[in-house]
């Protein structure tokens, strides 16, 4: 077989292990996952009702549209419909992005460290990978606009950034905008979108009103707690939409995904509620790295990156023994850090307790 020779030397992703395999590893009754930036606090309840179905619902497939779930997100954006498109998680979106632009023949600009996905599938199109270092843990913006070429594709920004919760401050993400020739694809990941509190923020919504060029994504993974049923989603003209769908698999997203994220847009309270608690939580941690003078990064996502000046997999490692499922710094670019989601207080009270004891 004539393989991509790039896919040979290409790992799966791996997000880490699950808690039932640590349990088992460990021989530990129980284990608080931290690792994958998942809503401690589960979803709205609102959602369950989409669970009970009849054997006919099973049986046929979904609208490959997504019409309900279109109607109710695009009056909750205020958007038109046709401005969405949706995934099999945001992850898919990044894969559709990257299999429509991406090729042999062009490059593709991002940050590093961010999330290992834009890189992922710009490696499997076989695109030239065009990496700018962070600086003090924020999108080199200006080293991101010296990278674009002729041969540019796609630039990725993430924002807040994961790994390290920062995030862009409106002008500086104004300028960049203005300056990204209209050529070139702007990708807006905004997974973590619905925990910022920063006032100066942007509101990327109007952005895409203005720019063409531009596509943001987001999740019902994160704040709205559906991450096992993956359903992400891309905001851009109507004119990108249309240019995607080609490329989407015709029932991408499922059943259960759509009408659950349909009630779950429904329940802002819970949401509302989430955020406040994930910023309790952040002070909880902010506190904590105080104490011990602990460098951080201030987050505006449901995570938080901490350097322990030490090896980031003996952090892991002591903190997965005491139960708790962090990420290594060392797999995210960040030797000497460990990546936490912000958890429950009692999950958090718990970790910092674990933490202290490796201290
Ligand atoms: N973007 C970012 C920045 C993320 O952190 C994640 C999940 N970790 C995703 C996209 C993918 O999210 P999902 O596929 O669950 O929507």
């Amino acid at each position: 077989m004539k393989w991509k020779e790039q896919l040979l030397n290409l790992t799966p992703y791996q997000p880490g292990k699950s808690i039932d395999q640590v349990k088992k590893e460990y021989s530990l009754d129980k284990i608080v996952k931290l690792a994958s930036n998942e809503n401690p606090f589960g979803c709205s309840e609102k959602v369950l009702f989409t669970m009970n179905q009849s054997p006919s619902f099973f049986a046929l497939y979904p609208d490959g549209y997504a019409s309900e779930l279109r109607s109710v997100l695009a009056g909750h954006l205020s958007i038109q419909e046709d401005q969405l498109i949706f995934g099999n998680g945001s992850d898919e979106i990044i894969q559709m992005i990257s299999r429509a632009l991406l090729s042999p023949e062009t490059n593709t600009v991002m940050a590093a460290p961010t999330f290992p996905q834009y890189r992922h599938n710009a490696v499997i199109e076989g695109a030239q990978i065009r990496e700018i270092p962070l600086v003090n843990g924020e999108h080199d913006l200006d080293g991101m606009l010296a990278a674009i070429d002729e041969n540019t594709a796609v630039v990725w920004v993430c924002n807040p950034n994961n790994p390290t919760g920062n995030y862009i401050k409106e002008p500086a993400l104004l300028s960049f905008l203005h300056k990204v020739p209209r050529d070139v694809l702007v990708v807006l990941d905004e997974a973590y979108y619905e925990y910022v509190v920063a006032e100066d923020y942007c509101n990327s919504l109007d952005l895409i009103q203005k720019y063409e060029n531009l596509i943001v994504l987001r999740t019902f993974s994160k704040i709205y707690g559906l991450a096992s049923l993956r359903v992400g989603y891309g905001i851009a003209d109507p004119q990108t939409i249309k240019a995607l769908e080609p490329v989407r698999e015709p029932f991408n997203v499922n059943k259960f995904a759509q009408a659950s994220a349909a009630a779950a847009i429904e329940d802002q309270n819970f949401i509302e509620e989430c955020r406040r608690k994930n910023r309790e939580g952040l002070e909880q941690f902010y506190a904590f790295c105080e104490e011990y003078g602990l460098e951080y990064y201030p987050s505006q996502g449901n995570f938080i990156l901490i350097n322990f000046n030490a090896d980031s997999n003996e952090v892991f490692q002591f903190l997965l023994e005491k139960g708790f499922i962090v990420r290594s710094g060392k797999a995210l670019g960040f030797q000497g850090y460990v990546r936490v989601t912000v958890g429950s207080k009692e999950q958090n009270d718990g970790v910092l307790d674990a933490m202290g004891q490796y201290l």
